[in-house]
């Protein structure tokens, strides 16, 4: 998948809602583990490697419960290009 397919997708997930446009408040780094990308919809194979981006919900506490998103790398990084700045 090439980089301005990737931020195509980047764009709609922020567009539909799939994906917040905000600043995680938790990013882990680690070899994947067979999830499904939110953005790029592909598993991402213990192979390579990804991030799980979590968000409070609702600006809450991480006690409030979290959503949880397992990305590729490149996927974020189109993503984190495609939101707007905080
Ligand atoms: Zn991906």
């Amino acid at each position: 998948m090439d980089e301005e397919t990737l931020r195509e997708r980047a764009r709609t997930v922020l567009q539909n809602g799939k994906l917040p446009g905000r600043t995680p408040d938790r990013t882990w780094g680690g070899p994947g583990v067979g999830a499904p990308c939110t953005i790029c919809e592909l598993p991402v194979r213990s192979t390579e490697m990804e991030f799980e981006i979590q968000f409070a919900r609702d600006g809450g506490t991480p006690q409030a419960g979290l959503d949880k998103y397992h990305v590729h790398i490149r996927c974020f990084a189109a993503w984190e290009f495609e939101r707007p700045a905080a």
